[in-house]
């Protein structure tokens, strides 16, 4: 068997829980910044670098900010989305739904029709060029509140791009409810979408029961306080309801203290359909491949388990059942050929 970081590089995998803006790696906020000299953020690569080190959670929230600033119209849109495309393909990441917020830049100003088609332009450009098949996650910003709920499922159901499979809720959970947010779920269900929200990475198993029995989710996004509830732990396993963890995200937002805390295995030991994902990664200094050798090292696995982490996404991907097969197929080949 070959090393596992190589098997890993190599795996043919899909990624479900990571963000538009939070995907902006180093080399790409450099070509946004490059647009727009006015912004206060480095240009050259050394220096962007060092601005990506992060001092504390404050500091990144600032960071994290100055980049949404350099997103100010559509082209900025259309460059950020198929430079991620370009960076997953370097991971050999074949399929990724994107947690996309566009309440953020119509908030500022980008029409909602332009920022749709920037997002599908470069979606099939993404496609056609590196072979990584995108979707979208529409999601909520919580902390902007219900008029950015209204404002997400009208763009959502309303437009409707071709690339849309989900509706989702991202933000901080305390003091953000879950429930509030269900007429929105509701229309956006009744549109054809799956829900997706986050819960439970911040707050408690209750969260995460909301967003099962309010917001009708279909996977959870992080879901890490699963675990305090041996009964909803059971009912995610028996339901297969994925969750996706994102393990050094987890320690960044100190969700979780330490790695070697971290309840992954706990998941995995009570049956529930664990992914593997990297959320914001250039932010929190990963990428999918890095989550994949934690998850390997918590998990103790080997190739063929990683592979299986693989297939665990390709199965709760919202991909179609002809698609799904093709792509574990794949995996399959990939694995076979490198234990062969
Ligand atoms: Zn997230």
């Amino acid at each position: 068997m070959t090393d596992l970081t190589a098997f890993i590089a190599g795996l043919p995998k899909a990624e479900l829980h990571v963000h538009h803006v939070g995907s902006a790696s180093p080399r790409i906020v450099a070509e946004l910044a490059a647009r727009h000299p006015d912004s206060k953020v480095p240009t050259d690569p050394e220096a962007l670098a060092d601005y990506f080190v992060f001092r504390d959670f404050a500091h990144f929230i600032d960071v994290y900010l100055s980049v949404v600033d350099l997103i100010r119209d559509a082209e900025d849109v259309r460059l950020l989305t198929y430079e991620i495309a370009r960076d997953m393909a370097r991971q050999n990441i074949r399929y990724a739904e994107l947690t996309v917020t566009p309440y953020s830049s119509t908030r500022r100003g980008i029409p909602d029709t332009a920022f749709t088609e920037a997002i599908e332009d470069a979606r099939k450009a993404a496609e056609a060029e590196f072979g990584t098949v995108l979707r979208w996650c529409f999601d909520i910003p919580g902390e902007a509140g219900l008029q950015s709920a209204e404002e997400t499922a009208r763009i959502a159901c309303d437009l409707r791009p071709e690339g849309l499979v989900s509706f989702g809720l991202g933000g901080p959970e305390i003091g953000v409810p879950r429930p509030q947010f269900k007429p929105y779920f509701d229309r956006a269900i009744a549109a054809g979408l799956h829900s997706v929200p986050h819960a439970g990475e911040t707050t408690g198993p209750q969260t995460v029961w909301d967003a099962l029995t309010e917001l009708r989710a279909e996977r959870i996004g992080h879901g890490t306080s699963a675990v305090q509830d041996p009964k909803l732990l059971a009912h995610l396993a028996e339901h297969r309801i994925p969750l996706e963890v994102c393990p050094t995200s987890n320690i960044a937002t100190r969700a979780v203290a330490t790695l070697d805390e971290h309840p992954v295995k706990r998941m995995v030991e009570a049956g529930v359909l664990v992914t593997i994902n990297s959320d914001d990664p250039p932010m929190f200094g990963t990428d999918l491949n890095t989550e994949y050798a934690v998850a390997a090292r918590l998990l103790d696995l080997d190739a063929a388990g990683v592979a299986t982490l693989a297939k665990n996404a390709v199965e709760a991907s919202f991909l179609d059942a002809p698609d799904k097969a093709r792509l574990a197929a794949e995996i399959d080949a990939y694995t076979a050929a490198a234990g062969g």
